[in-house]
């Protein structure tokens, strides 16, 4: 079936939301859920065929959430494409795109946050204080009005997906989170909206991010110690130009505290180039 047979509906309220999630639910069709914010690539594109291939319906969102920016963030100058990525979501097959403004999802009177401890706590919080509370509290409001079976999450945000996979289980949310690899760059730089920022020059040393991630994977696999491997790799990517480095750090893949003997561990790391904040994340 060519992918321009999917029609693509386009909401924009919570009650055309609800009528036509319902209406793709006749017939007890499983529903899956992509939530974004927009400025689509190829990585939020693959979320959104395995989505398909999980289900037979599938939603995504299109929202630039300001609870998880802070004020001195890029709110304001986040990219915004929204024909593009209709027509992106058009012939990728998602079945429904719903784009609240800020007044739908947050009306006059919005008092509630959720507040998330556990895989919350530490790297990306140590920085960005508000950031975690800011996102559980628009994916829980987007999974109350969605309501979808599962829903697919990047891996390229890991602590996210951690704090969201605590979420579903502490308030018993009964849907599947999930996790989909991190899409890259032929030069191995995770895809992301923000790397729109990048001049050509830092485009061009970017990709170091993930090359000393991997240098520092081989290291500790081959016994070396991992904070001496982590220093000597913080000097190499302030060698090639990058600025402030927020972390790079070694967790338990699961709880994204201390890594526990013989237990997945990941090593994640967020880094300024330029005015660009670059992440990433590999499994060590
Ligand atoms: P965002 O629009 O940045 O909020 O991302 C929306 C979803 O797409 C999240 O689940 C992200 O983890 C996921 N995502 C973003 N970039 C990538 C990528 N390069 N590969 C896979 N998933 C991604």
């Amino acid at each position: 079936m060519p992918d321009s047979a999917f029609p693509l509906t386009r909401v924009t309220t919570v009650a055309a939301l609800c009528a036509t999630v319902a209406a793709l639910r006749q017939d007890g069709a499983k529903i899956a859920f992509v939530p974004t914010m927009g400025a689509l690539h190829e990585g939020h594109l693959a979320l959104v065929r395995h989505a398909r291939t999980r289900a037979d319906k599938v939603v995504v969102s299109i929202f630039v959430n300001p609870l998880q920016f802070a004020p001195s963030e890029d709110l304001d100058r986040y990219p915004r494409n929204e024909a593009g990525d209709i027509a992106l979501l058009q012939s990728t097959g998602c079945d429904l795109v719903y784009l609240p403004t800020v007044d739908v999802l947050y009306p006059q009177g919005f008092v509630s946050r959720i507040e998330m401890t556990g895989p919350a706590m530490g790297l990306e919080t140590d920085v960005r204080p508000q950031f975690f509370s800011g996102v559980a509290t628009v994916v829980m409001k987007l999974f109350n009005q969605v309501r979808p079976d599962l829903a697919v999450f990047g891996e390229k945000d890991f602590q996210q997906l951690a704090v969201i996979r605590a979420m579903v289980r502490d308030f018993d949310l009964g849907l599947e989170v999930v996790p989909y690899p991190t899409m890259r760059e032929a030069d191995g730089l995770a895809m992301s909206s923000r790397n729109a920022y990048l001049s050509r020059e830092e485009r061009a040393i970017a990709p170091r991010l993930h090359a000393e991630l991997e240098e520092i994977r081989s290291a500790v696999l081959s016994g070396a110690d991992a904070e001496a491997v982590i220093a000597g790799a913080k000097d190499a990517l302030t060698t090639a130009g990058f600025g402030h480095i927020d972390y790079v750090a070694l967790r338990d893949a699961e709880t994204l505290g201390e890594i526990r003997a013989g237990l997945p561990r990941r090593l994640l790391a967020a880094v300024w180039l330029g005015k660009t904040r670059l992440i990433d994340n590999i499994a060590v």
